[in-house]
């Protein structure tokens, strides 16, 4: 009799995959407005703990921007790295997954949810 137990770093590998997909099926097909909105509005983007490490290299008293909320420290809004005049990131290139990610959010489990407070997301959804 065989066993079909998968391994712990089999799920690793498929929960990878199945996001990995997601991801690429979701972002092949997203046309971002570039409206800023994620940047300045909302509850914040949670940060893993060597995200908030990277950040906390890049900006001075970090903690003016930061709350803790769930164990997890998190970027307030309006972001302090959003730049109101070009609307462009400052950190863009060292930006969380968090953002890299929106309006896509993953759960820890793999679950998906897509923000209906993008404004992508609304246009598609008033089908205009
Ligand atoms: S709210 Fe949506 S459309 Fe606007 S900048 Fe963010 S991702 Fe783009
Ligand atoms: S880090 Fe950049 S992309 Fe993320 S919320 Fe702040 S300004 Fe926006």
């Amino acid at each position: 009799m065989t066993t079909e137990t998968k391994t712990d770093q089999e799920k690793a590998k498929e929960l990878s995959d199945k996001i990995f997909k997601t991801v690429t099926d979701f972002k092949d097909s997203f046309q971002c407005q570039k409206c800023g909105k994620c940047c300045e509005e909302g509850s914040g983007v949670a940060l893993w703990p060597h995200e908030f490490k990277r950040i906390q290299r890049l900006k001075k008293h970090i903690f003016r921007y930061i709350t803790y909320l769930n164990n997890w420290h998190v970027l307030k809004m309006p972001c302090v790295f959003y730049n109101k005049r070009s609307h462009k990131c400052k950190i863009y290139d060292k930006r969380p997954i968090a953002c890299r990610l929106y309006p896509l959010g993953i759960t820890l489990d793999g679950s998906t949810r897509i923000s209906s407070n993008c404004t992508a997301i609304k246009k598609e959804g008033s089908n205009e």
